[in-house]
């Protein structure tokens, strides 16, 4: 794509690759590159399925004491934290990985390695960004880089599935006074996330009262009725291309084998919507509600002796948002995978972390943490390609400073 980097940024940015002390911690990310791969594998073997994240953020404080962070403690989430302070005159920088896997607690976790890849459930999704965490810090110190900002270094909980992002909103809910984040997640080294996918997952569920079939048929309306007219409606609504909107009644829950002669009392059904735009997501979300209500009006109606209602759970709320394509954060990554010598992409939409501070209108970005191929949620064949990784890490190092700030080097990039 055409995309060019500003030159007030570029110069920000060479000022940075400039530094000697960040050559050193750039040097020194290649050379802790296998200690890395091995504290990787360590931490990949603590079971750490989403809301079971307790041993990996004990380990993680553990090793950010060991590493002489500041304020180190597991907040009341469940989110690991550790600040390395800065001067006190630069933003407030978070690094982000998340601790949670997809694999069940009784998952066999037994790394093993062919001599290209090592193999393991979660060994890249999110166990990477761990890893990768302890060794920046291991690289800033071994360059003496002050920031002028402090760094904020978080392994959060309840990101995947029906954690919904959880560690992330919680501490972003908490912590008012951050200025930007990065994340580190998913594949590949050249896209850069920078808007967050607006999701939300509900659960309708209709009310009648509920009678025999026979009997009770022409008295009383059925909620059963009533959720198919939503979903028929549902089915029939049209999104928008772009932003990518999509919507699925996922799932469609009615009566039992044993009431298979009644008219049930309630039927549910779970709708999953998502959209990259803030505006189309809201209009869907009433297009939505429009076609439940105008099903349960109808199903009332048919009958017109009692009245059908809904309920509605919340299971995902997640705001869509974006940076735009030439904020700084998004210019300093552009820059920081090119000096790497990779060629950066912008990625339309995803659903990462940092949809959260995206969706609060914090700048942050997500980038990748594994190689292509990574097969992340697949137990049997999850895999980190260890040849010349640590080009993941040290892209984090360049946009963390970029954000930070540099002192006597460079100032933030942040505006
Ligand atoms: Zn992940």
């Amino acid at each position: 794509m055409d995309y060019t980097v500003s030159e007030k940024r570029a110069a920000a940015m060479a000022a940075i690759t400039g530094s000697e002390k960040v050559q050193k911690a750039l040097e020194f990310l290649k050379a802790d590159h296998e200690r890395c791969v091995r504290e990787q594998v360590t931490i990949a073997k603590i079971a750490s399925p989403t809301f079971h994240e307790e041993k990996r953020a004990a380990y993680m404080t553990e090793q950010f004491r060991a590493l002489g962070l500041s304020d180190v403690h597991i907040d009341a989430a469940g989110n690991a934290i550790g600040v390395r302070k800065g001067k006190g005159n630069g933003p407030k920088v978070v690094i982000d990985g998340h601790m949670d896997t997809v694999y069940s607690l009784d998952t066999p976790l037994e790394p093993t390695f062919d001599g290209e890849y090592v193999y393991c459930p979660g060994i890249v999704d999110d166990t990477r960004a761990l890893a990768a965490e302890l060794s920046l810090i291991r690289a800033l110190d071994a360059a003496d880089i002050e920031t002028d900002g402090d760094l904020v270094f978080l392994g959060t909980v309840q990101e995947e599935g029906i954690g919904a992002f959880g560690g992330a909103a919680a501490f972003f809910g908490e912590n008012k006074d951050i200025d930007a984040s990065i994340h580190m997640d998913g594949c590949g080294a050249e896209g850069i996330i920078y808007q967050s996918t607006g999701i939300k997952t509900l659960k309708i569920t209709f009310h009648g009262i509920g009678g025999h079939a026979y009997m009770a048929f022409g008295e009383i309306a059925n909620p059963l009725h009533a959720a198919a007219r939503a979903v028929a409606k549902i089915a029939d609504l049209k999104v928008p291309d772009y932003p990518k909107t999509t919507f699925a009644v996922s799932n469609f829950h009615a009566g039992t084998d044993a009431a298979i002669h009644a008219i049930v009392p309630e039927a549910s059904i779970k709708i999953n919507y998502r959209s990259n735009g803030a505006a189309e997501l809201e209009a869907l979300d009433k297009e939505i509600f429009r076609c439940i209500e105008e099903a349960c009006a109808e199903e009332t109606a048919r009958w017109g002796k009692d009245t059908i209602t809904y309920s509605v759970e919340t299971y995902f709320d997640v705001k869509a948002g974006s940076l735009g394509e030439h904020d700084p954060l998004v210019e300093a990554t552009w820059s920081a995978i090119e000096y790497l010598g990779n060629k950066p992409r912008l990625v339309e939409g995803g659903p990462t972390n940092a949809s959260i501070p995206i969706g609060m209108g914090l700048p942050a970005v997500c980038i990748g943490d594994g190689g292509p191929d990574v097969f992340a949620h697949n137990a049997a064949k999850e895999r980190f390609p260890v040849k010349d990784t640590w080009q993941m890490p040290q892209l984090t190092l360049m946009v963390a400073l970029a954000a930070a700030g540099i002192d006597g080097v460079q100032g933030s990039v942040l505006e």
